[in-house]
């Protein structure tokens, strides 16, 4: 869809870049001509993400940081300035979750995920602005979200919450930041299998992969390099005037819902407790 130099000479930092959807876009990006910095904590998701991208022909790097720690943040963006220069896109993909019913969630649990979602924005988000501001040079944020952040969910208290703040932080940012240059969009995925998912989410067989499509209004779940195809396009300069939007792609799941709607099930029913 983009010309293939899109991004040439730009460095692209994703965090959660080394699993699932994450490496989806980043390879995206690359395949557009971007060096792509992954950020992450594990190094087995170092390796697979930087490999993806690199077999598209691109340049990666990846960066060790848990970004719910800001100061660790501000060293991952040195590490990346110094080893392949200043950061021009930024994508807030990482994420955590765990679908549990809402009474059963520890303290700990739902810190977890809204540290790691809204916080872990939040603080990359701000590092990257205020080294665009300081260099009086332009920026493009783009947030991964989630449809629940509207409607909320059963299982997804934390997650959808934190979710919904993202969605909002885009608002805000894109608002304050547009005077300096930066855009901040976010992107909503639907349902997108793929091979990093908890064994009970994949659609590892044709049967498992029919019975998720009959759900979806467009007859089918996402394909992950099509989010990385609507990441790329909000990032570039062909929506140079686009910003504080969220996109939902997602085949136009959240909008089926009916007056007569399936079956309700209880979200203990949905959700049994868990093991541990
Ligand atoms: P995933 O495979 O579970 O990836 C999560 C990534 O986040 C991992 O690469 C992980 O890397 C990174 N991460 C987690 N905690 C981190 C932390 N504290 N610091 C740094 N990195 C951290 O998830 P996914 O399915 O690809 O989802 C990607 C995004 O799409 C998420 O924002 C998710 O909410 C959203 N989404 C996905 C779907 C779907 O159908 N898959 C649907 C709606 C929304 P490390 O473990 O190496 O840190």
């Amino acid at each position: 869809m983009l010309p293939r130099d899109t991004f040439a000479g730009q460095v692209v930092a994703v965090t959660g870049g080394g699993t699932g959807l994450g490496k989806a876009i980043a390879v995206e990006f690359g395949r557009l001509g971007a060096t792509v910095a992954v950020l992450s904590r594990k190094p087995e998701h170092h390796q697979a993400g930087v490999a993806a991208v690199e077999a598209v022909g691109a340049t990666a790097r990846a960066f060790g940081v848990d970004i719910r720690d800001p100061d660790a943040i501000a060293d991952a963006f040195d590490a990346i300035e110094g080893q392949l220069g200043p950061v021009r896109v930024l994508v807030n993909n990482a994420a955590g979750n765990f679908p549990q019913p809402a009474e059963d969630i520890s303290p700990r649990g739902w810190r977890a995920v809204t540290d790691i979602v809204l916080d872990g924005t939040f603080f990359c988000s701000t590092e990257f602005a205020r080294r665009c501001q300081a260099a009086g040079q332009p920026g493009v944020i783009l947030n991964i979200a989630a449809t629940y952040a509207w409607t909320g969910g059963p299982g997804t208290s934390h997650s959808a919450a934190a979710k919904a703040g993202v969605v909002n932080l885009t608002q805000s940012l894109a608002v304050e930041w547009a005077p300096t240059g930066i855009r901040v969009n976010g992107l909503a995925p639907g349902l997108f299998p793929h091979e990093d998912v908890p064994v009970q989410m994949r659609a590892d067989t044709p049967e498992g992969l029919a019975s998720l499509a009959r759900t979806i209004p467009a007859g089918r779940v996402g394909q992950p390099h099509e989010l990385g195809w609507a990441a790329t396009y909000l990032c570039s300069p062909y929506a140079a005037y686009l910003s504080g939007h969220t996109l939902v792609l997602d085949g136009a799941n959240w909008l089926r819902r009916g007056l007569r709607m399936p079956d309700f099930v209880p979200v203990r029913e949905q959700f049994p407790p868990r093991a541990d």
